[in-house]
């Protein structure tokens, strides 16, 4: 039996994600040689995205900086920051405070990594130096995630049941 739920009509409609670590290989999207990302919610009214991130390599993945808060839980697998001395073991929940830059690491003994991460703003790149070399926002997310399903059979629309 269903309950009549008491949702406003201006309300966007819920997200319910089965399977947000997927049996279809075709839904991760493919974001750098061995790096994936899988989409679970793209929020284009806050500037904001969830998503799991998969990582099948070791050593550098990113040098980052947040304008934004992030949270992330572990759930599989490690990693960890050249800045910290912590390290997210699986099953961690880590926040990352806005104005943070840090350099992501998959240490060698991690076959595999699988993070879902709940990110506000952006992803601002930088190099070494701390200089700016590239940025991810959510709209930028849904036009990788539309070209990657269109590629891979799923349709231009598979992409549109993640966005809000
Ligand atoms: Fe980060």
């Amino acid at each position: 039996m269903t309950i009549q739920a008491p949702a406003h009509p201006l309300s966007p409609p819920e997200i319910v994600v089965n399977q947000a670590v997927p049996e279809d290989e075709r839904v991760w999207v493919p974001q750098a040689p061995n790096v994936w990302f899988r989409p679970l919610m793209l929020n284009t009214v806050n500037g904001q995205w969830c998503n799991l991130l998969r990582v099948r390599r070791a050593g550098v993945l990113s040098r980052h900086r947040h304008p934004a808060p992030v949270h992330g839980y572990v759930i599989k697998g490690s990693w960890r920051y050249l800045e910290h001395d912590w390290v997210a073991t699986e099953g961690s929940y880590v926040f990352e405070p806005p104005g943070e830059t840090h350099t992501l690491v998959v240490d060698p003994d991690v076959p595999e990594m699988i993070t879902f991460f709940n990110i506000s703003g952006c992803m601002y790149y930088v190099d070494e130096q701390g200089n700016h070399t590239g940025f991810e926002d959510v709209f930028s997310k849904i036009d990788m995630c539309r070209k990657h399903y269109i590629a891979a059979g799923l349709g231009e629309r598979y992409v549109d049941q993640f966005v809000r």
